[in-house]
C-alpha cells in the first residue's frame, strides 16, 4: 500500500461534470489500495473573479483581507469535491489548509510554508479517508489565513507530500505533461518524458505555470516523487526528478514571461554600497528581484537596472522615489511593456554555440534585445511584449525542428 498525494488544478474541477471525473480517478486509485490525499484550486477562473470584485471595491485592498477572500475558492472545491466522492460511495473529507496543519509565515498574499502539522489528515488517514486538502492556503501566527501566491496549490500539494513521505505526488493539470514549449502558444511542442528538478525550477521560474516554481523547490529538497499529468486523458505524463536520463537534447524548453517589468536608476555614483542601497530597499518589501544589471562606471556614475514582477513596479517606483536620496542618481524609468523569453536545458553547460543560435534567432526575426541573463542551465532575454510570442516560435522551432 502506497500513500499518493493528488493535486487537481482549476480546469480540473470546473464543474460538476468535471468534479465527477476527478473522483473518479481518486477512487480508482483508492480501490487500488493506495492512500490518498488530494489537494484541489479553486474552480476554474475563481481566483480571478474573486480578485475582480475586489477591484470593483477599490484597487489598494489589504493584503490580509485579500487573503480573506482569495481562500474562500479553494475551500468550495475541497467541500464539493468531498461530497462528489461521497456519492461515489467513497469515504472522503474535507479540510482547510489551515485544519490540515498549514502554517506560514506572516507574509499575506505571498506567505511561504513554515511547518506542517500532520496529526489531523493521518488521523483521518487511518480512518479509511480520502483526505480532501484546500490548497493555496495556510495560517500565520496571528490565526489568520494566508494564501502562498498564485499557482501555489502546486506547493501545498508537493509540501503535503513531503511531510508525510509520500511514495508519489501527482500534479493533474490541463494538459498531458510538460512540453518543450506552451503546447497552447507552440502547437508543435513536444511532450517531455522527464526532466531534472533544476530544469523543471528554471522553467516555472522563467513563466511556464504548469508547475508553480516553490513546488519544484520544495520536491527537489525533500526528493519527492513528482509526475505532471492530465487529468482528462489517461496518457503517461511527465517525471520530474534529481537526474534525467540522457535524451540528447540540448535544452529542454522555451518559456515566456510577460508579468516583468524593467527597473532602471540611471546615472547613480561610481562608489561602493549604492547597489547595496537599491536592492535592500526591495528585500525589505519583498520585492522578487529578477535579473540585475549594472553598467561599468565612466565619468563617475553608473546605470543600475533589474526586472521585477509586473504587479511589484509600482511599489518599487515608488519605493526608490522616496528613498532617491539615499542613493542619488539622476533619473528612475520604469518599462512595463516587456517580456521575458528564456531557453533552459542542462545540456548547454557541455555544448557551446547556444546563446549564438538563440541570438541569431532573434536577429533574423527583427527582434531587439534589451537585456540578457545566464545561468549554466539558462538564458533568458529581455525584450518587447509585442514580440514575445514571435519569439517563442522562432526560438522553439531553431532548437526543435
Ligand atoms: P492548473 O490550473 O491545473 O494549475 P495551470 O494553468 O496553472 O493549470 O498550468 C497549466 C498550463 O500551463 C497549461 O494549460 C499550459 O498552457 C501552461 N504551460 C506553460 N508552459 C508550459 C509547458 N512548458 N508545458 C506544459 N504546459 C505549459
Ligand atoms: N487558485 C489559485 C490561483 O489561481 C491557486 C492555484 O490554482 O494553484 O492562483
Ligand atoms: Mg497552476
Amino acid at each position: 500500500m502506497s500513500l499518493i498525494v493528488q493535486k487537481f488544478g482549476g480546469t480540473s474541477v470546473q464543474n460538476r461534470e468535471r468534479l465527477f471525473n476527478v473522483a473518479r480517478i481518486v477512487a480508482k486509485t483508492r480501490a487500488q489500495g493506495d492512500d490518498v490525499v488530494v489537494v484541489v484550486s479553486a474552480q476554474g477562473d475563481m481566483t480571478d473573479d474573486l480578485i475582480a470584485k475586489a477591484d470593483e471595491i477599490t484597487h489598494d485592498a489589504s493584503k490580509r483581507e485579500m487573503d480573506m477572500l482569495l481562500s474562500s475558492g479553494e475551500q468550495i472545491s475541497a467541500a464539493l469535491l468531498a461530497m462528489t466522492l461521497q456519492e461515489l460511495g467513497c469515504s472522503a473529507i474535507s479540510l482547510t489548509g489551515w485544519q490540515a496543519g498549514f502554517h506560514t509565515d506572516r507574509a499575506y498574499t505571498k506567505a511561504r510554508i513554515k511547518s506542517i502539522d500532520t496529526e489531523r489528515i493521518e488521523s483521518e488517514l487511518s480512518r479509511n479517508r480520502v483526505v480532501v486538502v484546500a490548497g493555496f492556503q495556510g495560517m500565520n501566527r496571528y490565526d489568520d489565513i494566508t494564501t502562498l501566491g498564485r499557482g501555489g496549490s502546486d506547493t501545498s500539494a508537493v509540501a503535503i507530500a513531503a511531510a508525510l513521505n509520500a511514495d508519489l505526488c501527482q500534479i493533474y493539470t490541463d494538459v498531458d505533461g510538460v512540453y518543450t514549449a506552451d503546447p497552447r502558444k507552440v502547437p508543435n511542442a513536444r511532450k517531455l518524458a522527464c526532466i531534472t528538478f533544476d530544469e523543471m525550477l528554471e522553467l516555472a521560474s522563467l513563466g511556464a505555470q504548469v508547475l508553480n516554481n516553490r513546488s519544484v523547490e520544495l520536491a527537489k529538497k525533500y526528493s519527492v516523487n513528482l509526475e505532471v499529468r492530465s487529468s482528462l486523458t489517461d496518457l503517461p505524463g511527465t517525471i520530474v526528478k534529481e537526474v534525467t536520463d540522457v535524451e540528447g537534447m540540448l535544452i529542454k524548453g522555451v518559456a515566456k514571461d510577460d508579468n516583468v517589468a524593467v527597473i532602471s536608476v540611471l546615472k547613480v555614483p561610481d562608489e561602493p554600497g549604492v547597489s547595496f542601497k537599491v536592492f535592500s530597499l526591495m528585500a525589505q518589501h519583498k520585492i522578487n528581484v529578477g535579473i540585475i544589471l549594472q553598467s561599468v562606471g565612466r565619468d563617475k556614475s553608473k546605470d543600475i537596472l533589474c526586472t521585477v514582477p509586473l504587479e511589484d513596479a509600482a511599489l518599487a517606483e515608488r519605493l526608490l522615489r522616496e528613498n532617491q536620496s539615499r542613493f542619488g542618481g539622476s533619473e528612475i524609468v520604469v518599462d512595463t511593456d516587456v517580456a521575458k523569453v528564456s531557453i533552459v536545458g542542462a545540456g548547454m553547460q557541455s555544448h557551446s554555440g547556444v546563446a549564438s543560435k538563440m541570438f541569431e534567432t532573434l536577429y533574423e526575426n527583427n527582434i531587439n534585445i534589451q537585456m540578457i541573463a545566464t545561468s549554466e542551465i539558462k538564458i533568458s532575454v529581455i525584450i518587447k511584449k509585442a514580440d514575445a510570442d514571435r519569439a517563442v516560435t522562432a526560438i522553439h522551432a531553431a532548437f526543435f525542428s
